[in-house]
């Protein structure tokens, strides 16, 4: 007779029903506390950081979307990145839903309003970067900086549309068409030599004009970034010739 058989059927039973216990504990209090940060995601909270557990339980699809402008967001573009003079009809915009990881490999959820014709190649080219962990630091609406570019470019905010004028000059910027995205535009400034006297733009990024001197979010020629966009048909500002918009794509 073996030693286990001589043990009483009972006690033979109890690591099994043990077992059973736990498991059903541990089913039952994963039903009740969800992924941390699905609140945060089922209702967009931009900015918000989130795990990978939340995200794969939300779904990508739901992560990387476009919509219609909701109204809560078009209100809070009313006056600032809309401006009363705005030509381009509500209809034309789209609201993106994006994700993108900043340089420590945070998860965040990013926000960008753009025209219709780009929203679903944005969409994908976003989708590229935050998979292949390309670091963006922001991604807000300019609207939380009240509409103002310089602001927005000095907290290192990636956005797309602003109904405005090209700084210093009377004609409409590409982002007035919701067809131009600057990406971590602190550290990828706007740069122009006139008269000898060297323009940055923001003034706070002026040691990023050196594009020798590096960062963690340095966008340079053939990165990922910039054969992404230029595969997709966008023109990059750091190859313009007079001056030169490191942080700029258009189309
Ligand atoms: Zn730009």
């Amino acid at each position: 007779m073996s030693r286990f058989s001589a043990i009483p059927p009972a006690k033979r039973l109890f690591p099994a029903l043990l077992l059973m216990v736990l498991l059903t504990l541990i089913t039952a209090f994963s039903a009740q506390h969800p992924p941390r940060h699905l609140q945060e995601l089922r209702q967009w909270k931009a900015g918000s950081v989130v795990d990978e557990a939340s995200v794969r339980a939300y779904g990508m699809e739901h992560c990387f979307a476009v919509t219609t402008i909701p109204d809560s967001i078009f209100r809070a573009m009313a006056g600032k990145t809309y401006r009363k003079d705005c030509n381009v009809p509500r209809s034309d915009l789209r609201y993106l839903r994006l994700l993108h990881r900043d340089a420590k490999g945070r998860i965040i959820l990013g926000e960008m309003v753009c025209h219709r014709l780009v929203a679903k190649e944005l969409t994908e080219i976003f989708r590229q970067l935050y998979e292949n962990r390309y670091p963006i630091e922001r991604m807000r609406l300019a609207d939380v900086y009240g509409g103002d570019d310089n602001r927005s470019m000095v907290a290192n905010n990636t956005s797309c549309f602003n109904f405005r004028k090209v700084a210093g000059t009377s004609r409409l910027s590409a982002h007035s068409r919701g067809m131009a995205v600057d990406i971590n535009p602190l550290y990828n400034p706007y740069v122009r030599t006139r008269n000898g006297k060297l323009h940055v733009q923001p003034d706070e990024g002026k040691r990023y004009a050196d594009r020798n001197v590096k960062s963690d979010y340095r966008l340079v020629r053939g990165d990922l970034c910039h054969r992404l966009f230029t595969a997709h048909g966008y023109t990059w500002g750091g190859a313009w010739r007079t001056a030169k918009d490191y942080q700029h794509f258009e189309k």
